[in-house]
């Protein structure tokens, strides 16, 4: 599986939706730990979505 898989994984657990079909926590870990950047984008989409949501902005 590509990156670009993982972070929309990622983007929607941080949205709070559920991931796609083809995506498990267990992969998601997995790669997570193996993958740095991934691990990065994460904290990013974490740090924007609080963000957003202190500002009202969603
Ligand atoms: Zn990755």
């Amino acid at each position: 599986m590509h990156c670009s898989e993982f972070r929309t994984a990622l983007s929607a657990l941080v949205d709070g939706e559920d991931l796609p079909p083809e995506m498990t926590g267990a992969a998601l870990d997995a790669h997570l730990l193996g993958c740095a950047e991934c691990g990065a984008w994460g904290e990013r989409a974490r740090r924007l979505r609080l963000l957003a949501a202190r500002f009202d902005l969603g």
